[in-house]
């Protein structure tokens, strides 16, 4: 079985004053080492580091330009890890800390490599504390909190569940510190309806995530067939709770895996660098008969795309899906609308694929 994924938002990790919440951080590394003695395999993804890097720094207010977000967050990423770090051990558990980059997610090779130290990590029964590396990347910094980066942490690591905490009860159906009337929602099952909902991006003065990007990190995981629950992080017994089955914050069904982790990793965290736009026919076979795009069907090449880039593959306003181009954009141009038969005799490789279905993931 996967680890338990356990995702700590800013505003739980840390207080307005950018003080560890230590009440908050020992019951979820009380959580953690009793998953672990039970036989677990845990990760923890931790944001809180500019939080932390704030209060060491006496910062009142989050700065607002990214090197300074980032020179915080070298400030309080060592200390934020030393709470972790010290929590467990006393616990009995070993932690390793781990900075991951979305480059490290999106190159393949990088992420095969991380996958590999991670699960050597937790054959050894260590707990690794992952957090963004800031310094080089802002990608979380910008939008995310870290949401994003604990659900590629359990697509990576094929998760039995993402947990991510948070300061509130889990999802409402609208901001309950604006809206009395606000609900809990105690089960998403369809992310459709979601839509309805009045559901927020940011909420504290602390991370950079809020309710909107936790909703995408659920959806991302369940897609690949692993369950999320948002709970509040403050409420002792969460975590095991959310594991047995119990009810507790929103929790989010596995939904069928449908995709294998090649193309998870595609559809989740390769970024598009370009466009391919289709015609009706091709969009068409796409989607319903699971083919490989041809040259022949491609009206339009955007972007300034390379052999082995994702690219976006469109018709009209709507993404169809994203696929890996065998083909550079301007070696694609000199084909557009071509047959097989004169699309390879301009092609410097031999095949006449476009994207191939393997290589191809629908929206
Ligand atoms: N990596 C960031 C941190 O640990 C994420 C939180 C944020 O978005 O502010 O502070």
């Amino acid at each position: 079985m996967g680890p338990v994924v356990i995702k700590l938002g800013s505003s739980i990790v840390c207080d307005d004053a950018g003080h560890p919440r230590s009440d908050v951080l020992a019951h979820v590394c009380d959580e953690a080492a009793t998953l672990h003695a039970d036989g677990r395999d845990v990760v923890i993804v931790t944001s809180g580091a500019i939080a932390r890097g704030m209060g060491v720094l006496g910062l009142r207010m989050r700065p607002r330009a990214i090197d300074e977000l980032q020179a915080a967050s070298a400030v309080g990423q060592g200390q934020l890890y030393q709470v972790y770090d010290e929590l467990l051990t006393v616990r009995g558990v070993a932690t390793a800390q781990v900075l991951l980059t979305f480059f490290d997610i999106s190159a393949r090779t990088h992420y095969l490599n991380a996958r590999q130290t991670l699960q050597r990590l937790l054959d050894w029964r260590v707990v690794p504390v992952i957090n963004e590396n800031d310094t080089t990347t802002t990608d979380e910094i910008s939008f995310g909190d870290n949401d994003f980066l604990a659900a590629q942490v359990a697509i990576l690591l094929g998760a039995e569940m993402l947990v991510l905490l948070t300061s509130t009860d889990g999802l409402f159906t609208a901001d309950p510190r604006l809206d009395p009337s606000a609900r809990l929602v105690p089960l998403v099952e369809d992310f459709e309806a979601l839509g309805a909902l009045d559901i927020r991006q940011t909420t504290s003065t602390l991370g950079s995530g809020g309710m909107r990007s936790k909703v995408v990190a659920a959806e991302m995981a369940t897609a690949a067939g692993i369950p999320a629950v948002v709970a509040n992080g403050r409420t002792s017994g969460v975590i095991a709770a959310a594991v047995a089955g119990e009810r507790v914050g929103t929790r989010f069904p596995a939904r069928e895996a449908a995709y294998s982790s090649f193309k998870l990793w595609l559809k989740y965290a390769k970024p598009a660098h370009g466009t391919i736009t289709v015609d009706a026919g091709a969009a068409r076979a796409l989607r319903d008969g699971g083919t490989s795009l041809l040259p022949v069907g491609i009206t339009a090449v955007g972007g300034g795309f390379d052999a082995g880039d994702a690219v976006d593959v469109v018709h009209g306003d709507e993404v169809v899906g994203k696929g890996i181009s065998n083909y550079a954009e301007a070696e694609l141009r000199r084909v557009l609308g071509l047959k097989s038969r004169q699309a390879r005799d301009l092609l410097p490789r031999a095949s006449e694929e476009a994207i191939h279905r393997d290589y191809f993931v629908l929206a």
